[in-house]
């Protein structure tokens, strides 16, 4: 018997999912500020167990949650002393493993980020951000937004005690 919905003629949709991922560290002078990456020359810098790159943690908590894969702390827990330093685009690798693995048609389609930092300025290093989070996730600079803003001087951002970031991913399966 033929099965109408089995017909050649009919094709089989990707799945889309979106997935949101945020993150927040506290800042401490004499400490490095990476982003997507990318150092950034600040007095302050991220405090963490790995390198503190909040935009790469949201990246990876926006990627598995769209997957329902989890989140970054069950698959990188800061009390296993192999992620202290870790470089946070190393995980971001692992994570895109993970998903290949799990999911083998998986696409990342677009991703955009908001950064939210007092100082210094991040105007003149969102372009880099950009390219670099496009290479490490693997698709074109076109499908990578990088977005920054300040705190309005309001605790705990405005005051320089923590940054932000937020990504919106979205994917197909
Ligand atoms: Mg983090």
């Amino acid at each position: 018997m033929s099965n109408p919905s089995a017909s050649p003629s009919v094709p089989t949709l990707p799945s889309f999912r979106v997935g949101l991922g945020t993150d927040r560290h506290r800042l401490a002078e004499g400490l490095p500020l990476v982003l997507g990456g990318v150092r950034i020359e600040s007095p302050l810098g991220s405090v963490a167990h790995s390198d503190g790159d909040v935009l790469l943690h949201a990246v990876i908590d926006a990627l598995l949650g769209a997957c329902a894969m989890g989140d970054i702390g069950e698959h990188f827990p800061p009390s296993d002393e192999r992620w202290k330093g870790a470089r946070s685009s190393d995980l971001l690798k692992q994570v895109l493993a993970l998903i290949k693995q799990a999911h083998p048609a998986f696409q990342l389609l677009n991703l955009d980020a908001t950064i939210t930092l007092e100082a210094p300025k991040l105007s003149p290093y969102k372009q880099v951000i950009r390219q670099s989070l496009a290479e490490l996730s693997g698709v074109s600079v076109g499908q990578v937004s990088v977005k920054a803003k300040t705190g309005e001087k309001i605790a705990p951002i405005g005051t320089l005690e923590a940054i932000d970031a937020q990504v919106l991913v979205l994917i197909s399966l």
